[in-house]
């Protein structure tokens, strides 16, 4: 059964290759590690993340390796990765899209799918949380499961023209941005809660009240 909207919880996903990994210069381009001697995080990573983890947030990574599906990456090498990642950042859970745009698959980014498991496993109010991505694929996918987008600048360029809620410079202003909109969001929220309060009050039948002052 569903969890009603109140019970659910903010959370952020993040992209990996290019927001918490840094890229690798192949064959004239930028693109994803392969081998764990490239893999490594980007600088501000891990304290962008204890960040948002201290304040509460479920912090998940949601990544496309094509390249599995490519036979350029092995999956035990991934599986490395991925160790080091949640070692490293303490996140949640690594939800992994292995496939390629060929396979028609549900959860290759643009498509939700990953966001959409990742808010059904963490019980995240998507409409409240947070995608973080560098490429238009990832901006797309966050659009597509009601995430606020943020878009990261990467060296791939891939996200220039793709449509965000926020942009920010590296994942370490990533984290301050999300931060203050929730603060903001929820400042919002308990004073409308107040004037709803103050409301019923005024409204409410208190005899005594009624007969001394309406
Ligand atoms: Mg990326
Ligand atoms: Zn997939």
């Amino acid at each position: 059964m569903p969890m009603p909207v109140e019970r659910k919880r903010a959370g952020v996903l993040l992209d990996r290759d290019g927001v918490l990994v840094r890229l690798v210069w192949r064959a004239g381009r930028w693109v994803s590690p392969r081998r764990l001697e490239e893999f490594a995080l980007l600088p501000g990573a891990a304290a962008a993340l204890a960040q948002l983890r201290a304040a509460g947030l479920p912090v998940i990574v949601v990544t496309n390796q094509p390249d599995l599906a490519r036979g350029l990456l092995a999956p035990q090498t991934l599986a490395e990765m991925n160790r080091k990642l949640a070692a490293q950042l303490g996140v949640e859970a690594i939800y992994v899209c292995p496939h390629d745009d060929a396979d028609g698959c549900a959860c290759r980014k643009p498509r939700p799918g990953l966001l959409l498991a990742a808010a059904r496993d963490f019980a995240l109010d998507l409409s409240r949380s947070f995608l973080v991505g560098d490429s238009w694929r990832d901006l797309a996918a966050g659009r597509a499961a009601g995430c606020m987008t943020v878009r990261v600048a990467s060296p791939a360029q891939e996200a220039e023209s793709a449509w965000a809620d926020f942009s920010a410079a590296g994942i370490g202003a990533a984290a301050a941005l999300i931060l203050r909109t929730l603060r903001r969001q929820s400042a919002r929220r308990s004073t409308a809660r107040g004037t709803t309060e103050r409301a019923a009050r005024r409204s409410s039948c208190n005899p005594w009240v009624h007969r001394s002052i309406c």
